[in-house]
């Protein structure tokens, strides 16, 4: 087990106001400490502009990395570009491919990246909903053409839709998403009805769905889909924003349920591809509940 981050995720400068925060990160990072001293901390490396460019347009590589702003600018009004985003953007980008790397080179069987800003709402050409690049994107096609890798599946349990992830691989046959989440809640996405090329899965859920729905939706409808699939390696799009605790949606989950969701996707590896998992933070924005549900994620993980 392994765990990726970089300082520059701390200095991604999103405002006094913004519910995606440095201390975000910070509280993700302590309680790992705290709870896991054994574990093996990777310094992140910056994803390439060749990396970059297998998910995304050139033009959003030139709005992240060539704007360089004096001062924070928003990008839509969700979304902050502030002077350390651009470096903050490669590094958590380059966590994933850095973690995909380990995995499939025997390093390690499982990595979590501890890296902000989120990715999973980035399209090709569009930073949007706090997303700059697309970090499990650009790591899944660095898979599938630097590893030579032919199915990889990845799983979404953020509460909001990872519309961006959708986006990119709703006509790649060699990627499997399955993603829970709130609906009605940003971005507005994730029906049932929206399938790609039979290879999205989406599993909408109420406000104040629960657990009982939740794990009943990945237990009838998504695991098995994502079995059935026999990935090559499985990516996970952690975030942790469905907790009851959290401010911005109200899917009224547990820390322990991310615990058996993630032992359901670590059973699953095991099955298919030797255990092998890269997850990476998405959201989640109540400190308590993030320190918290890292450790059960984590934990899960090291299983
Ligand atoms: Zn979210």
């Amino acid at each position: 087990m392994r765990i990726y981050s970089h300082p520059a995720c701390l200095a991604h400068d999103t405002g006094p106001t913004h519910a995606e925060r440095p201390e975000r990160l910070s509280a993700v990072t302590n309680a790992l400490h705290a709870a896991f001293p054994e574990l093996a901390w990777h310094e992140a490396p910056r994803a390439s502009r060749g990396q970059l460019l297998r998910a995304h347009a050139p033009s959003l590589l030139e709005q992240v990395l060539e704007t360089r702003p004096r001062e924070r600018l928003f990008l839509d009004p969700d979304t902050v570009l502030s002077p350390a985003s651009a470096e903050a953007g490669l590094r958590a980008a380059g966590a994933v491919v850095a973690a995909v790397d380990a995995v499939l080179g025997g390093q390690t069987k499982r990595a979590f990246c501890a890296v902000r800003p989120p990715g999973h709402h980035a399209t090709a050409d569009v930073a949007m909903g706090f997303c700059l690049f697309n970090s499990i994107a650009v790591g899944t096609l660095h898979a599938l053409a630097a590893h030579g890798l032919e199915r990889v599946a990845i799983v979404d349990f953020d509460v909001h839709h990872g519309n961006g992830t959708q986006a990119i691989f709703e006509h790649d046959r060699r990627v499997l998403f399955a993603s829970s989440h709130q609906l009605p809640l940003y971005p507005g996405t994730g029906t049932r009805d929206e399938t790609g090329d039979g290879n999205i899965v989406n599993a909408p859920l109420p406000p104040d769905a629960g657990s009982a729905l939740f794990r009943a939706a990945w237990t009838q409808r998504l695991l098995p889909a994502v079995d059935a699939f026999k990935p090559q390696l499985l990516m996970i799009s952690a975030g942790f924003d469905a907790h009851r605790r959290d401010p911005l949606a109200q899917l009224q989950l547990d820390a322990a349920d991310f615990a058996w969701l993630t032992s359901e996707l670590v059973a699953l590896a095991r099955r298919h591809c030797g255990g092998r998992v890269v997850s990476t933070l998405e959201g989640g924005y109540d400190l308590t509940a993030l320190a918290e549900s890292s450790v059960a994620h984590v934990g899960a993980l090291l299983a």
